[in-house]
């Protein structure tokens, strides 16, 4: 295969993209300001959930692909990927189980166990407070400290290249001798093409050390945002989804879900080790999955806008990319 690719990101989506191509032959190489843990995707939980990403039609489905990658990647944990039992409440009301979610074996949540796996009872009800209902199911949980290494290990290895540090105004500045161009540049494609479709979808979160006894994801997508999720080495306390450029931790804000969290855990507040913050790249027309020329007459693949949901979407996102690249290439 002689076609030479040029992905701009390194984070989720630049990375899975680029095995995709690289281990179907394709000469890959990835450009990107910054890789892997400084990105957004760096900064994410990242459980397998399709939330804040548009349309529900498209959404879904590629959520289902990655569910079934995500699964497979789980069962040699090196990656960085392991399933996990998810519950999902709502502070007001009877919660609605998505159609999707019974599609994967999601059951409501009707009795008080506990959150704990330890055996001791616990006073935290499978219900806890503040919340009014809920649903369970089990899902990939990627830990994006190994899996983010895992994914350029991967590429690499399959005669992909990584070049950092490099920062582009337009995508025909983009290595000139590729054919093919992806562009999985996140938020960052609001200044690189000009879309003003994207908006910042600020989510901070703190880092505390592991929990010894929780064994689930707990989250509540309600307002107040809350969710704890359980990690190899440590544990992510969440969070926030507002409007905003602002990529300074908040104080107030980590204090803020640091205590939430402790109170549905039913739990005294643990020390925070690290506070992150990342922009969910939301796109109110949808997530862009589309093929388009370049000024330069070269092939352009958008893959970006994903929103809350980058890891949930990934792979079924880069195949996507694979099957339009094929069927640009084939048309005049
Ligand atoms: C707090 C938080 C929690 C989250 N939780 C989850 C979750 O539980 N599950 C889930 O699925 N998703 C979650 N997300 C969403 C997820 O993180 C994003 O959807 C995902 O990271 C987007 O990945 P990406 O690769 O498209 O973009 P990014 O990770 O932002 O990567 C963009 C890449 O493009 C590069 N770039 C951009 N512009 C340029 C340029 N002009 N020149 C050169 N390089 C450029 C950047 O340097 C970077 O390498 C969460 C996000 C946040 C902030």
């Amino acid at each position: 295969m002689d076609r030479k690719v040029a992905i701009i990101g390194a984070g989720v989506s630049g990375l899975t993209c680029g095995i995709v191509f690289a281990e179907r032959g394709y000469r890959t190489a990835i450009f990107a300001k910054e890789i892997g843990q400084q990105t957004t995707s760096g900064a994410a939980a990242a459980v397998w959930f399709p939330y804040d990403a548009e349309p529900a039609k498209k959404v879904i489905p590629w959520a289902l692909a990655t569910y079934k990658a995500l699964a497979d990647l789980a069962r040699m944990p090196a990656g960085g990927v392991s399933m996990i039992e998810l519950r999902q409440f709502s502070r007001t009301g009877e919660i609605q189980i998505p159609d999707w979610a019974i599609s994967l074996g999601a059951s409501a949540i009707t009795s008080p166990p506990s959150v704990m796996s330890s055996g001791v009872e616990t006073s935290l009800a499978l219900v806890p407070s503040p919340f009014a209902s809920g649903f369970s199911l089990r899902v990939p949980l990627t830990d994006t400290t190994i899996y983010l290494d895992y994914l350029a290990t991967r590429f690499r290895k399959a005669a992909g290249e990584i070049h950092a540090n490099v920062h582009f105004e337009n995508l025909e500045d983009m290595d000139s001798k590729s054919d093919l161009v992806i562009n999985c540049a996140g938020i960052g494609s609001r200044g690189l093409v000009r879309d003003h479709a994207l908006e910042p979808h600020r989510g901070q979160v703190a880092i505390v050390p592991r929990i010894e006894d929780l064994s689930c994801a707990i989250v509540c997508d309600d307002y107040p945002l809350m969710y704890a999720i359980p990690r190899t080495n440590d544990c992510v306390f969440g969070g926030t989804n507002e409007i905003s450029d602002n990529l300074a931790a908040d104080p107030t804000t980590t204090s803020r879900i640091v205590a939430e969290c402790s109170r549905v855990l039913n739990i005294n507040k643990p020390r925070v080790i690290a506070e992150r913050v990342g922009l969910r790249p939301f796109r109110k027309s949808g997530v862009r999955l589309e093929w388009d020329r370049l000024r330069d007459g070269r092939t352009v693949i958008h893959n970006y806008g994903h929103g809350g949901a980058g890891f949930t979407l990934s792979w079924g996102c880069a195949r996507e990319v694979i099957d339009l690249a094929a069927h640009a290439a084939t048309t005049p």
